[in-house]
């Protein structure tokens, strides 16, 4: 305003200065002469000025489009790096509004809950949890995070640790990020490990139990007849041999899981004949045949004890879940990169109801029967875990009251 204020002035005066020349005397003329040359390199010098200022304005109108540009993409940048870095989370992910309308949900959320188009839509829309909703509806009150258990029930129950927090505002509208931690696992493991304290509590309970009430009857009885004292004394006997043996499975079974076997090139068929030769004593009782098919050599990477260990447990059950005069068949032979070990009875075979639970520790189709041989539950449980922790697996086939057959596959390792 200031420099068009003073041009105006100016070329005010040089007007009327030009004016007054020609109306003046000719000293005069020469006075005014000067004056107007003196106003003209005043006009010259402040456009010159205005021009600096222009250009100078111009510059730093580019500049500041350039910082705003610069910083425009700077923070498109930041916005992929934080969808990148959400989408790449193993656990779900969503951000939602004040209303709990989301607006952003990650892959692992999808994963969880189900492909669907969700932004914009409820929280309860995607998770069908309202426990969810309701946590949310808090956190967006207080505005500070809140953490809860919750169950989700859908597509399957889930045990989770819910975490919400507010994240800031997105122009007028407050968002909140929402993190689901899976905990059913452990939830899972801990029910595990709280029926394995208590079953094995029980079965260490009931022999103890009987071994009291024998040692004290035999206490307080002092008339018992002698034959009567040695039948009590040999429950005795049986009772603590029970309790060894379960202690002693136990035992394997602790070894098992805790540490990773320990691989040595072996070759399994003359393994299996020694463990045959092993419980041929127990077969002639039980008057069970054993017969052996084995292709040879049958080599691999395997812990020479544990597969003792599985050969036994198969073979004391096919000849203890047997019929009088019945069969067990072994057979071994490589398969696909697998060495495959059969073990086939006639016994009184496996209700297809019960096959998916015999492998659990302590668990019985028959528990009668299962005590009467001195079986302690936790035979089939050793098998899979010994057969797992070498990469293999393990199959049933069973017929009821016909026989079962159980099939381990164990993975041919190259040694060295
Ligand atoms: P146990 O010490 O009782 O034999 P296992 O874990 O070895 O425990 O087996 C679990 C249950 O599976 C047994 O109690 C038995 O009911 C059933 N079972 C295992 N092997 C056989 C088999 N060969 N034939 C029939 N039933 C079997």
């Amino acid at each position: 305003m200031r420099v068009w204020a003073l041009r105006l002035a100016a070329v005010g005066a040089i007007l009327s200065a030009s004016i007054a020349l020609f109306s003046l005397p000719p000293a005069g003329v020469e006075t005014l002469a000067i004056l107007m040359v003196g106003a003209w390199l005043l006009v010259y010098w402040f456009l010159r000025q205005e021009a600096q200022h222009q250009a100078q304005l111009e510059n730093r109108v580019k500049t500041l489009a350039a910082e705003n540009e610069v910083q425009t993409l700077d923070f498109a940048r930041l916005r992929r790096r934080f969808i990148s870095f959400a989408e790449g989370l193993p656990i779900p992910i969503l951000i939602g509004d004040q209303d709990a309308n989301l607006r952003f949900v990650n892959h692992t959320a999808y994963e969880w809950f189900g492909y669907r188009p969700l932004t914009g839509k409820s929280i309860i829309a995607l998770t069908f949890c309202y426990d969810l909703y309701v946590l949310y509806l808090h956190a967006v009150q207080r505005r500070y995070q809140l953490t809860s258990e919750i169950v989700l029930s859908y597509p399957r129950e889930r045990h989770v640790v819910a975490s919400i927090w507010y994240l800031g505002d997105d122009g007028n509208t407050p968002l909140f990020a929402v993190a689901l931690l899976d905990k059913s696992e452990l939830v899972r493991l801990e029910q595990v490990r709280r029926d394995f304290v208590a079953n094995v509590s029980h079965e260490f309970r009931t022999p103890l139990a009987s071994i009291r009430s024998l040692a004290e009857t035999l206490l307080h009885d002092g008339a018992m007849p002698p034959e009567t004292r040695e039948r009590f004394l040999q429950l005795i006997v049986q009772e603590t041999e029970r309790l060894a043996r379960i202690a002693d499975d136990l035992l394997v079974l602790s070894r098992a899981e805790s540490l990773p076997p320990e691989k040595e090139p072996v070759d399994l068929a003359p393994i299996i004949r020694s463990v045959v030769q092993q419980v041929q004593g127990e077969a002639k009782e039980r008057e069970v045949t054993i017969e052996c098919e084995l292709q040879e050599p049958l080599r691999l990477l395997a812990s020479r004890d544990q597969m003792v260990q599985v050969l036994l447990n198969l073979l004391t059950n096919a000849i203890r879940y047997n019929k009088q005069g019945g069969h067990v068949w072994v057979r071994a032979a490589m398969r696909d990169g697998f060495v495959v070990v059969e073990v086939q009875d006639t016994g009184i075979g496996i209700p297809s109801s019960e096959i998916p639970r015999i492998f659990e520790r302590f668990y019985r189709v028959d528990k009668t029967r299962s005590r009467d041989t001195g079986g302690t539950g936790l035979g089939l449980s050793i098998v899979k875990h010994i057969v797992e922790s070498h990469g293999g697996r393990v199959e049933v086939e069973s017929e009821y009251r016909v026989g079962s057959t159980f099939r381990v596959w164990l993975p041919v390792e190259e040694s060295g």
